[in-house]
């Protein structure tokens, strides 16, 4: 990336990693970057390494003209989007595990996703050489495992996580909302009731997690009739599981409707 090299000489540098199919969450991102850095690079690319045999690598939804639409419109400086060879060539060897986070919620389900995810990340740090990478709280267990891998490997990228961007009716936004029909789509913010309604106990002072888990699993079960594979209350950071709550939680959860997986998760702050 030798345009990127001389913008880093030019002045800070950032970068937002995406797989493409953009929507306003992203752009949230890039806008946010926009501001911490004076050059943006975004990159794009369906990392085949954090999809597992069965999940949707193939059918991921792909369209660079309309991404690079959009990412014109917001002034980004360079769209850089490998291919699967370019990124991992025949012979390649080397990945990156980050521990103890990677294990629980969407890692116990979803297993090498996470070694996919630190490993790409870490690869275009290296050759983008950010200032400041921006990631978003949606996906807050790869944020937190991405943290974690900077500091560990000395990355010197800074990185920033953002608030997660929400549909009026408070859906996360996400590529793969298009996947839903109209019936699952109109169930789907049926996940930010729950996560809501969990907030809201313990900022009541429920201190019991197990309680605030099941109403947000009622929530769910009412309100759609998407299939919850975990709703996990944790440490914002470790990602340990927390019984009884005393401090800040997150609150996260995965749920399928029909062959799609939706994840969003909430912090919760204990008044
Ligand atoms: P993806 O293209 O889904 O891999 O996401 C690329 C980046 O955008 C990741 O850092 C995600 O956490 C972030 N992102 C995706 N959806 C949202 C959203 N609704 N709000 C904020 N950030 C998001």
């Amino acid at each position: 990336m030798r345009l990127a090299e001389r913008l880093r000489c030019k002045g800070r540098l950032g970068l937002v990693p995406t797989m493409g199919y953009l929507h306003e969450g992203h752009l949230d991102l890039v806008r946010r970057c926009n501001r911490l850095a004076d050059s943006t690079v975004v990159s794009i690319f369906v990392n085949p390494a954090q999809f597992g045999p069965k999940e949707d690598l193939s059918r991921y939804p792909r369209d660079f003209g309309r991404d690079r639409r959009m990412l014109e419109k917001e002034g980004v400086d360079v769209i850089f989007c490998p291919n699967a060879a370019a990124m991992y060539p025949r012979g390649y060897a080397t990945w990156v595990d980050v521990e103890r986070l990677t294990e629980g919620m969407c890692g116990r389900f979803r297993p090498g996703h996470f070694r996919g995810v630190a490993t790409v990340v870490l690869k275009l740090f290296n050759i983008v050489r950010p200032h400041v990478a921006v990631f978003g709280a949606k996906d807050w267990q790869q944020a937190a495992v991405i943290r974690r891998m900077a500091l560990d490997l000395d990355t010197g990228t800074r990185v920033v996580v953002a608030p997660t961007t929400r549909e009026k009716d408070g859906l996360a936004m996400s590529s793969r909302n298009s996947y839903l029909t109209a019936k699952q789509r109109a169930e789907a913010p049926a996940l930010y009731e729950a996560l809501v309604t969990a907030r809201g106990l313990v900022r009541a002072g429920e201190k019991n997690a197990e309680k605030v888990k099941q109403r947000a699993l009622a929530v769910i079960r009412v309100g759609s009739s998407g299939k919850v594979q975990y709703v996990e209350v944790a440490d914002p950071d470790t990602l340990e599981p927390v019984r009884r709550i005393a401090g800040p939680v997150v609150v996260a959860l995965a749920v399928w409707f029909g062959r799609t997986r939706l994840i969003d998760n909430i912090v919760c702050v204990p008044r």
